[in-house]
């Protein structure tokens, strides 16, 4: 161990600045990120797209008749599985109006 050189310690330290440069460089830029949307008075929920996409059918606008909500019993799962994909209903999302998004509430402020 004591024939590291000086010029050795000193790359380590380099290599060490620079490490900690980049993942600090990182972390600026997501700040300013935000902030710069901010400052660009761009929408932080919706970055001015006017919508938010519907969590309750992520988006598509109908869904599954009978998803989670919807237990089966156990005895009628069985006989059901073959042909229950073609049972299955899309129903519109009643959150959305089958839009599946929202206007911004941010946006429709304006
Ligand atoms: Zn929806
Ligand atoms: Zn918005």
């Amino acid at each position: 161990m004591d024939n590291i050189t000086a010029s050795e310690v000193a790359g380590l330290g380099v290599g060490a600045l620079l490490l900690s440069a980049t993942l600090a460089a990182t972390k600026v830029d997501a700040f300013f990120s935000s902030s710069q949307r901010s400052s660009l008075e761009m929408c932080k929920r919706c970055g001015n797209l006017r919508r938010l996409a519907c969590s309750n059918c992520k988006g598509t606008g109908s869904i599954r008749e009978g998803g989670i909500l919807g237990i089966k019993p156990v005895e009628g799962f069985f006989e059901t599985f073959g042909d229950s994909e073609s049972k299955v209903k899309q129903i519109a999302c009643v959150k959305c109006q089958a839009k599946g998004y929202f206007s911004c509430p941010n946006c429709s402020q304006l």
